[in-house]
């Protein structure tokens, strides 16, 4: 039985990340999408926002957990008895960073393998920080989202020009 972790900030999750939990659902017998909480990174949304719009966008494939973590992704592999990291590659921007971690996270537990899936063209372009940036200017973030991503921009939106 082949249990795979997809880690990320997802801060907010997009249409990207999304494909890489489809195509991975396809592959691995249980997938978990293990939310970083991580307050250094200074997300936009907070750990339970980022797992409340996770559940609603993959709300439609059954057996997928959404589980907020903190520390070391290794620690979490091991208690969720996971053997494999899946991670996305869009570009070779993506390819230093993640080939460190893999490597890193292999020394420190050589039985968890990270596995990368290539982005879609489709969605290669396609980012959190993009996204977020989007919104900051009052864009319409709805061709590169799930649709609970763009409700809580939106609402975010209402609420800064209650501010106001
Ligand atoms: P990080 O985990 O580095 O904070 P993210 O939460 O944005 O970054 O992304 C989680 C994983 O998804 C990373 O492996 C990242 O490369 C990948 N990813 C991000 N955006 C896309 C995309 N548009 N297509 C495919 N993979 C992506």
């Amino acid at each position: 039985m082949l249990r795979a972790i997809y880690p990320g900030s997802f801060d907010p999750v997009t249409l990207g990340h999304i494909d890489i939990i489809k195509r991975s659902y396809d592959i691995v017998d249980e997938l978990i999408v293990g939310v970083l909480n991580n307050n250094a990174k200074m997300p936009l949304f907070s750990v339970e926002e980022r797992v409340r719009m996770l559940k609603e966008a993959t709300n439609a494939l059954p057996g997928i957990r959404v589980i907020p973590f903190e520390g070391l992704l290794v620690d979490f592999a091991r208690q969720m008895e996971a053997g494999l990291v899946i991670r996305g590659l869009r570009a070779i921007t993506d390819f230093e960073y993640e080939l460190q971690m893999s490597q890193t996270n292999h020394k420190l537990e050589p039985s968890v393998e990270t596995m990368f899936l290539t982005a879609n063209v489709e969605y290669s372009y396609l980012s959190s920080s993009t996204v977020k940036e989007i919104a900051a200017f009052g864009g319409d973030t709805s061709q590169f989202v799930p649709e609970a991503v763009s409700l809580a921009f939106n609402q975010k939106k209402k609420e800064s020009n209650k501010d106001e």
